[in-house]
């Protein structure tokens, strides 16, 4: 991915299996969130592929890439404020739900019961999660604590039923009780849906640590290290791009 002379992202290729998790670490501006921009249809590449589930999606938009089963937080939070925490979740559940604004007029009870289930749903998401978003679901989102708002953007990712999860710096603004219990959040959702795949970026090594098997380490936009986090830990290179910082 280029923006004009600057190479953001490149040649991090990589694969991912059902139900495995990939952190992916690196120095500020090293390209972890274009990646992310690059697998969502934010932005279409300049140059190389994206495949998921079988299909190219290469800069698909990404309202197609939501519906074809991958959800994302964003690293800066993109609630709505002045909606309430359980109407955030519902939003995120439009490409799951069929009714529309010609069901609400033709259909109305179905449309109704259709609303009941999501509402539902929303909750039980909100209940499921580490706090207390479920107490909180009908506070405006922008009243929310730093962690609940980060909590809320998972919750919201969830509601589109991804096999794919992204969540950009979930910890950030997180103190080490919250990050813990993010991690067991994570935890939790494999436990539940075996088969969700995760892409994690993260500044915090407590969390890479809880998620040791695959990491990926990418510093200038490429790939400098891969492996276990003890493997990559341990790379001269990573230690350089850190300490060189
Ligand atoms: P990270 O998430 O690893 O901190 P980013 O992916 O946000 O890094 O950014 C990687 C590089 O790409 C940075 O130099 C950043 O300034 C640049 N960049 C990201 N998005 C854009 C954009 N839309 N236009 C121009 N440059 C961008
Ligand atoms: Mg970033």
């Amino acid at each position: 991915m280029r923006f004009g002379g600057l190479v953001a992202v490149n040649n991090v290729g990589f694969s991912l299996a059902k139900g495995a998790v990939l952190s992916v670490i690196g120095p500020n501006g090293a390209g972890k969130s274009t990646l992310f921009n690059v697998i969502t249809g934010v932005y279409k590449p300049t140059a190389g592929t994206v495949t998921f589930a079988g299909a190219e999606i290469t800069g698909k938009p990404a309202y197609d890439v939501v519906e074809r089963g991958i959800a994302r937080t964003f690293q800066s939070s993109r609630l709505f404020g002045d909606l309430s925490v359980l109407d955030n979740v519902i939003i995120g559940m439009h490409t799951r739900t069929r009714t529309g604004v010609l069901d609400a007029l033709f259909r109305p009870a179905a449309s109704k019961r259709e609303m009941a289930a999501c509402v539902a749903k929303a909750e039980a998401l909100l209940k499921a999660g580490s706090g207390d978003l479920y107490d909180q679901r009908y506070r405006p989102a922008g009243a929310l604590a730093q962690a609940d708002r980060r909590r809320l953007e998972i919750a919201r990712a969830l509601a589109s039923e991804p096999k794919l999860l992204l969540l950009d710096e979930p910890s950030v603004g997180m103190d080490e009780t919250e990050t813990d219990a993010l991690v067991a959040d994570i935890r939790r959702l494999r436990v539940e849906n075996p088969e969700l795949a995760v892409i994690l970026i993260e500044h915090d090594m407590r969390v890479v640590e809880a998620f040791p098997d695959n990491v990926m380490c990418i510093d200038y936009g490429s790939k400098i290290a891969e492996g276990s986090f003890a493997t990559v830990r341990s790379d001269p290179r990573v230690q350089e791009a850190y300490l060189g910082k």
